[in-house]
């Protein structure tokens, strides 16, 4: 027998994805095996290489949907993965605005699809992409697990009835352990370099935006409203590297080994920063000129998020490890390597 045939290995839809792949990375590093799924409807196939390099190892990858049952069958019996990463979804608030259906379609019965498999399978450990998108705008900062749930947009209400499809399951039958881990902002790119946030088209996020300008992609970045009840006006995120994200995952899939249930868990710093503090950080990381102007509210935007990240600790003994200048300088390191993301080469 291989040394490998004796780790558990890990499913992780999404995986070639900007959060999946980085966590196939940590993953490997701590002794699990990935097994990727992605339909690639978001990611590029460029990733897998660049795995292989920073892993040594060449994880096994299907190219394929999480709505395909026929596909996650044979999956889970070649593989009899120990636990499932969630991560494959569609993402794009303003997406979800103008295609209700397809965004339902795609996460909420894909996910359907998935714990479907799964039970079908036996395998009942889940790691599940969540959002601090369901906690609305929130009466408090930082948020706490506690905090009342509710949405704004389509995104929202898709990960807001994973949650309750995902906590029925969990009262229903006593076995399946589900860490349902709401990312706050999540931002910078693996260390090396090789690895990163490769969006199509404009980005909607503000640090890719902000990237792409100082590689001189774009020209200006938008600040979208200096009106806000926050300090300098502009919107406070919690923006969290996302090597601490991912190891986060980690952290909550061995917690798995001993707790079972529902089991929601913020992930972020507990700081927050605002639109021109990053944009600064970044300027400073890079030494590139950031060029900007104000323009007005996006809708649906909130004045301030970040986390209260104390049960994370309490209970996964996790916590942010980057800083602010550590995740720019990452995510510059990224951009700069690649301007053209993983079509540079
Ligand atoms: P991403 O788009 O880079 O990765 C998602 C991956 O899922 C993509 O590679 C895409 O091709 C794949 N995918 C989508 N639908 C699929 C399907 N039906 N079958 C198979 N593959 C499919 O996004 P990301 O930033 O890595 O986000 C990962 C998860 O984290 C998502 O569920 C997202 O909602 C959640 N999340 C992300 C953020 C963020 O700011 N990036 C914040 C909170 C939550
Ligand atoms: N933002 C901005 N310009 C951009 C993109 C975002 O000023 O091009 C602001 C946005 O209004 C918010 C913050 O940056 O205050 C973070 O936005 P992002 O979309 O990255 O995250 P989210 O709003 O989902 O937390």
């Amino acid at each position: 027998m291989k040394a490998n045939d004796s780790k558990r290995k890990v499913l992780v839809t999404g995986g070639t994805g900007y959060i999946g792949s980085h966590a196939c990375l940590s993953l490997h590093e701590a002794g699990f095996e990935p097994v990727l799924i992605d339909n690639l409807c978001n990611s590029s196939r460029r990733v897998l290489p660049r795995l292989q390099e920073l892993s040594g190892q060449s994880f096994t990858f299907y190219e394929g949907d999480i709505r395909d049952r026929e596909l996650l069958r044979s999956i889970f019996a070649a593989h009899q993965p120990w636990a499932v990463m969630h991560f494959a979804g569609l993402k794009a608030v303003g997406e979800s605005v103008a295609e209700p259906e397809r965004y339902h379609a795609n996460n909420v019965e894909g996910t359907e699809s998935l714990l479907q498999a799964m039970a079908e399978a036996g395998v009942q450990r889940l790691v599940f992409s969540s959002s601090a998108t369901v906690y609305g705008d929130p009466d408090l900062v930082p948020i706490a697990e506690s905090a009342p749930r509710r949405t704004t947009n389509p995104y929202g209400q898709n990960k807001l009835d994973i949650e309750h499809m995902l906590e029925r399951l969990a009262a229903a039958d006593e076995r399946w352990r589900i860490a349902c881990l709401r990312y706050f902002n999540p931002a910078g790119a693996h260390a090396s370099g090789r690895l990163g946030e490769d969006p199509n088209g404009i980005p909607n996020n503000l640090m890719p935006y902000i990237s792409q300008v100082a590689v001189g992609r774009r020209p200006q970045l938008d600040v979208f409203g200096d009106d806000y009840d926050t300090p300098d006006g502009t919107g406070v995120r919690d923006y969290i590297h996302v090597m601490d994200l991912v190891e986060g995952h980690v952290a909550a899939l061995e917690h798995l080994q001993q707790a079972n249930g529902f089991i929601p868990v913020n992930l972020g710093t507990g700081a927050g920063l605002s639109v021109l503090e990053l944009r600064a950080a970044f300027a400073a990381a890079s030494g590139q000129d950031i060029p900007y102007r104000i323009q007005p509210r996006r809708p649906g935007d909130i004045a301030a998020s970040w986390a209260d990240p104390s049960r994370a600790k309490a209970l996964l003994g996790w916590q942010a490890k980057r800083n602010v200048r550590e995740l720019c300088a990452d995510a510059w390191r990224w951009q700069h390597n690649n301007p053209q993301g993983y079509d540079s080469e």
